[in-house]
């Protein structure tokens, strides 16, 4: 492995090696001795290490052993499980740019986006903490005397945590640092295509548990691919599956959690657009445009794939963000200088040419061009040029999400129109509108407006901070992982009510004497 990047020093920090256990039950590591996962990175195609496969015989240990640690969790007053997650988020202060180092060079974001992530995952560290002494119940009037009346949170159990490859670690800090606050235990099967990002993880975590003498079970570590999720998917003794990434994944798991009841979390695929009008900033918007089309090579559930544009700046628009994707450097994620990096596998490059090939075989005509990039640097076969197409809105391409860097330019004439074209497709996960004109942002944001989860003024559909509940509608699947009141999702209601008169009164008045 070629290592200007520091990447050797790194995993070693992490306690990564070439070989790794992929089952850990909190602080101790189940050797399963069969078969492993291989992590190549999209940067330069090498092997980076191989993580053990979790089988069904490893499941169960993880599950009874978060059982049992449920009963002890649960015990631990909510503000003093505030106090491990704060020392977790310390905990990842420390290797901030060691993990931002690895979900760089295992999944292809830039080195930058990776350092993002982790401060991500320290963000949400420090809002848990603050959440821990915020699990608010409300208290109402009971319609009988002498009566008391509240709502309480109660910890569900089990959470078990599926994750996709594109935020490799800060998704799994969505849920389980939430999680943890609320009481709750967590199972994590992170993405087969980025194993060691959760083993680094499960490393740091499993350190403040023991630090902290506190039981197995409470932060468990399950690697594998649709197989091991769905051992949580079909488990009954897993309330709540928290299911991140795309439609057809969500939809699966959805249909196996409802199947016996259990509750699911989706945080599901989007198909997100920016509408320029003629009142939008034109340099906001172009930059905007710009980091929302290609940064983490189109590879964010956020990612702008559609830009609808009023006919009267078209041109404009067109002529600038062409001259824009014309200065894009593409190249290794940890050199600083690119801005653009690989898609995470072949597989993706493949889903890229058809999805362009598709589009224009219904009439799409490509501004900038495609394509894969070879040579020096290129070697691992991921690097792929970010394009612009102009489209229309109901081609069947345009209408999914595909996972690269395609801009799909649309044009309209009017605001209704633009918000009708915004809102056509069976995604709903985040929205934005470039406007310096009060009333046109303020009908995107209405209740006719925008039917995303995200909506944002003069700000592009990335990029969205941990403090508002993040997710989407329609196929983006409903759920809120985390920020704002998603925390509820983690836990079950309890409604209470005391009586403590000398009579026993029915509610609605209902008479029943003997
Ligand atoms: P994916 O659906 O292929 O895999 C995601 C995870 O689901 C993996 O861990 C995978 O092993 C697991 N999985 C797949 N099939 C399963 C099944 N039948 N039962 C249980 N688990 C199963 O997604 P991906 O390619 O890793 O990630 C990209 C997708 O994730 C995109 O669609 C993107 O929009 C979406 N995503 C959404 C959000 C969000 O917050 N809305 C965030 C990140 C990614």
């Amino acid at each position: 492995m070629a290592d200007q990047y520091g990447i050797k020093a790194a995993l070693e920090r992490l306690g990564i090696k070439a070989e790794n256990l992929g089952t850990s039950t909190g602080n101790q590591w189940v050797d399963t001795g069969k078969e492993y996962i291989s992590s190549y990175s999209p940067a330069d195609g090498a092997l980076i290490a191989k993580v053990q496969l979790t089988d069904q015989e490893a499941y169960e240990r993880v599950i009874v052993q978060a059982q049992e640690a449920f009963k002890k969790w649960r015990e631990i007053p909510a503000p003093q499980r505030g106090e491990i997650v704060r020392q977790i988020g310390n905990a990842l202060r420390e290797v901030k740019a060691d993990l931002g180092k690895l979900v760089s060079y295992e999944m292809g974001k830039s080195y930058q986006e990776g350092l993002g992530e982790v401060q991500e995952m320290i963000d949400i560290c420090d809002f848990a903490v603050g959440l821990s002494r915020q699990l608010y119940g409300l208290t109402m009037h009971s319609e009988r005397p002498s009566h008391r009346m509240y709502e309480q949170w109660h910890p569900l159990g089990i959470v078990g945590i599926i994750s996709a490859f594109n935020f490799p670690v800060a998704v799994w800090s969505w849920n389980s640092m939430i999680a943890m606050v609320c009481g709750d235990v967590c199972v994590w099967k992170p993405s087969e295509k980025a194993p060691l990002s959760g083993v680094a993880c499960q490393h740091i975590i499993a350190k403040v548990l023991s630090d902290n003498s506190l039981p197995e079970g409470i932060s468990a570590l399950i690697v594998g691919d649709y197989k091991v999720g769905e051992y949580l998917s079909k488990d009954h003794r897993v309330p709540l599956v928290s299911a991140t990434g795309s439609t057809r994944m969500g939809k699966l798991v959805a249909q196996a959690v409802g199947q016996r009841l259990g509750r699911s979390l989706l945080e599901l695929g989007g198909n997100n657009a920016i509408i320029v009008t003629e009142n939008a900033d034109m340099d906001i918007a172009i930059r905007g445009a710009l980091f929302g089309a290609v940064g983490t090579a189109g590879q964010r559930c956020t990612t702008t794939r559609r830009l609808i544009v009023q006919e009267g700046v078209y041109d404009e628009v067109k002529n600038r963000l062409v001259a824009a994707y014309g200065k894009l450097v593409i190249g290794n994620p940890l050199d600083e200088k690119n801005h653009v990096g690989p898609l995470i596998d072949q597989d993706a490059v493949k889903m890229y040419l058809i999805a362009i090939e598709k589009v224009k075989s219904e009439g799409g005509k490509e501004l900038v061009r495609g394509g894969v990039l070879q040579g020096e640097g290129y070697e691992s076969g991921c690097y792929v040029k970010p394009c612009i197409i102009e489209a229309e809105n109901h081609f069947e391409m345009v209408q999914q999400e595909t996972f690269a860097p395609i801009l799909y330019l649309l044009k309209y004439k009017t605001l209704d129109q633009a918000i009708e074209m915004q809102n056509a497709v069976p995604q709903g996960l985040s929205s934005a509108i470039m406007t310096l004109n009060m009333r046109e942002a303020e009908a995107f944001l209405s209740a006719a407006g925008s039917d995303c989860g995200i909506a944002n003024v003069n700000i592009g559909t990335s990029g969205a901070e941990i403090g508002g509940a993040f997710g989407g509608e329609k196929e983006t699947g409903g759920g809120r992982e985390s920020g704002s009141d998603a925390w509820k999702a983690y836990m079950r209601r309890q409604t209470n009510t005391i009586n403590y008169s000398t009579a026993l009164p029915l509610a609605q008045g209902i008479k029943f004497d003997i």
